[in-house]
């Protein structure tokens, strides 16, 4: 994130208390916090066997192409529930507000 430090405001702004995203554990400010800032995968990192991972659609629910996700794989595959991605640290799928742990903050800020 960039921040342009030219502004009068940036006393405030620094001084402005930070919270932990209880999605993506970023630290932000409220004055930061976006309907886009927070990038987050909104299921679990999970997996199963091969087996039952083909069942799993990805972006597609042609057999061909969910063949082709788990052809030459063995054993256990790893991903995400939401999208299918098989790093664990690969970018959010969705994006949206940070939440704070604090859930009357996150009401009263419209944080969602
Ligand atoms: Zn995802
Ligand atoms: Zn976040």
């Amino acid at each position: 994130m960039q921040r342009i430090l030219l502004s009068k405001n940036v006393y405030a702004c620094t001084q402005s208390p930070q919270y932990s995203c209880k999605r993506c554990k970023q630290r932000f400010r409220a004055i930061d916090n976006g309907s886009k800032s927070c990038r987050f995968h909104p299921e679990l990192f999970s997996g199963g066997e091969v087996a039952k991972a083909i069942g799993f659609v990805r972006m597609s629910t042609d057999p061909k192409d969910q063949l082709k996700a788990v052809k030459g794989k063995t054993g256990l595959m790893r991903f995400w529930d939401c999208c299918g991605e098989e790093e664990e640290t690969s970018p959010g799928c969705q994006l949206a507000y940070h939440l704070t742990y604090d859930e009357e903050l996150n009401e009263v800020q419209g944080w969602h």
